[in-house]
């Protein structure tokens, strides 16, 4: 079922899509493919706003694992999401779409601040804005981060571009029998823990109440098939 009169959307796409077939960083090759559907969705009349995780390159709990301090690891975390957006706004813009990059962490040499007003002019305009470095802070994620960019420029759903194709009661790579929703309710989410996004960017959205959409970016074109409500996908909202 389609997200009725949507217009603008937030896309979140984890960073570890843009490895392709690699075991780490970047494939250009395969940015420049994920680039090209969103190119599309774009000239499909979409207003995108963009933002791209670091799991790819550097996950702060991986480096609190390790023995790291949580909060350094996370900001190293945050330093590669904007690693990832400059290599989308550079794919992006290798195909002819105007795109800026807004970053959490200020870091005027590479790009924009976030600065709520500018990048409505840009959406208006029809570039896409990459917005980097999640929330700005430790101990949150990217979807964190995409969840309160969605509510901050009045996106009309949150559609997270990930390697499964939706929400499933279980584990679909552990338990065979898995069944994944069409539909389920942000509190039901919550309360049987499934793995969609991480609790605080659920919550937010709930009481948004913007819609999220999870779907597999990794299958060609499925961007644009989900965008017309087609093919495999959950979506997570109230009712
Ligand atoms: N991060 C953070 N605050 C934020 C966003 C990201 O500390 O607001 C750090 C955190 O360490 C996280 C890493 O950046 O693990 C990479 O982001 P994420 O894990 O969300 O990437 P994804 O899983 O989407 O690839």
């Amino acid at each position: 079922m389609p997200i009725s009169n949507a217009k603008r959307i937030l896309l979140k796409l984890s960073g570890e899509v843009l490895m392709g077939e690699q075991e780490f960083g970047i494939d250009p090759a395969f940015v420049s493919e994920l680039a090209g559907e969103v190119k599309q969705a774009r000239d499909a009349g979409w207003e995108i706003c963009l933002v791209i995780g670091g799991g790819n390159i550097f996950r702060g709990m991986a480096g609190a694992a390790q023995g790291m301090d949580r909060a350094q690891a996370d900001y190293m975390g945050m330093l590669a999401t904007v690693m990832n957006a400059l290599a989308m706004q550079s794919a992006l813009e290798q195909l002819g779409v105007p795109t800026r990059v807004q970053s959490a962490v200020q870091m005027d040499q590479v790009c924009e601040p976030v600065i709520r007003r500018r990048a409505e002019r840009h959406l208006e305009k029809g570039r896409i804005v990459i917005f980097a470095a999640g929330v700005g802070a430790p101990y949150f994620t990217t979807d964190s981060g995409a969840a309160l960019r969605a509510a901050e420029m009045r996106c009309d759903a949150l559609f997270k571009g990930t390697s499964v194709d939706g929400v499933y009661d279980s584990d679909p790579k552990k338990n065979a029998d898995a069944k994944r929703y069409d539909s389920v309710t942000y509190d039901k989410v919550l309360a049987d823990n499934l793995k969609v996004m991480d609790a605080s960017a659920v919550a937010l959205c709930r009481d948004n109440n913007i819609p999220i959409v999870v779907f597999s970016i990794r299958e060609k074109g499925n961007l644009a098939r989900v965008l017309a409500g087609q093919g495999a996908q959950t979506i997570v909202r109230n009712d």
